[in-house]
């Protein structure tokens, strides 16, 4: 099945799972190991942290209502819908803004923390794998119990580790190597990403390297030849973060990660680099 057939071709379920959105629009990735690729976002609307440096401050608290471009966003949403939307709902806008599979075959499921809302996506991303999409879930990483429900359904998994240095907020370390050992043992293409800021504490960031390593040495079959890449993103100023880590920090890092790791990588937030949402 390809991604021109209409969702109404699709053997959809009588009642479809609703979820809170707070946009959908078409635009060029900007993060981790999948930069440069055509996307329809997905993006859900509620987050249970509170990271200083937050790009997405909007979609933190449940928005009334979702603002739905159908194509590359510029300008007005061509609609804006009340919440909550139907899975089926989405997945026909999502075949819109794509152009029926012809400008993007790949779909970010972000947030907001897209995995509060497990069930709706999971059904949206059997949906959206029907219809011949590829489906990235962008994550905070902390919540193991609902990625288990949504795993399934997605080809790549982007998870950060949320450091206590750089987020201002608590980390629980043992709920977040559960998650990245669920993610490393799944048969999805992954990355994991520290968002870098000019105060980051390096025994925090160690532990996470160290964390990463013994993941890299205890996976076998293609992870092992497939290894998940480390992303260090410096910080782009953002809520009350208004500092970026200087090159000097940014490369001590990959210095000391790189005795550990066999793929890390510098990588800003590109789409803010060229302009886009
Ligand atoms: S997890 Fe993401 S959406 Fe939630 S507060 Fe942190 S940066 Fe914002």
């Amino acid at each position: 099945m390809t991604c021109k057939q209409v969702v109404g071709d699709l053997m959809l379920p009588k009642v479809s799972a609703k979820g809170n959105l707070s946009e959908i629009y078409l635009s060029l990735q900007g993060e981790g190991i999948w930069v440069g690729i055509p996307m329809v976002f997905v993006r859900t609307t509620g987050c249970y942290r509170r990271c200083r440096y937050c790009d997405t401050e909007f979609a933190l608290v449940a928005e009334k209502r979702a603002r739905i471009w159908l194509g590359w966003r510029r300008g007005e949403p061509e609609l804006i819908v009340d919440n909550p939307v139907t899975a089926q709902q989405v997945a026909e806008w999502v075949l819109q803004a794509s152009g029926q599979g012809n400008l993007a075959n790949w779909v970010s499921f972000t947030g907001g923390e897209p995995l509060l809302q497990a069930e709706f996506l999971a059904e949206l991303g059997a949906m959206l794998k029907r219809l011949g999409f590829r489906i990235l879930l962008e994550t905070e990483g902390g919540l193991p119990d609902r990625l288990e429900k949504v795993l399934p359904f997605v080809n790549a998994v982007a998870a950060d580790i949320k450091l206590p240095s750089t987020t201002g907020e608590p980390l629980n370390w043992n709920e977040a190597e559960r998650f990245l050992r669920m993610v490393a043992e799944a048969p999805v293409q992954a990355c994991v990403k520290i968002v870098v800021t000019a105060d980051i504490d390096e025994g925090e960031f160690e532990r996470a390297v160290e964390l990463l390593a013994q993941l890299q040495t205890s996976q076998s079959g293609f992870r092992r030849f497939c290894p998940m890449a480390l992303i260090l993103q410096p910080v782009t100023p953002a809520r009350f973060v208004t500092e970026t880590p200087s090159m000097k920090l940014l490369l001590h890092l990959v210095s000391l990660a790189q005795q550990k790791l066999v793929d890390v990588r510098i990588v800003p937030q590109v789409h803010k680099l060229v302009q886009l949402p």
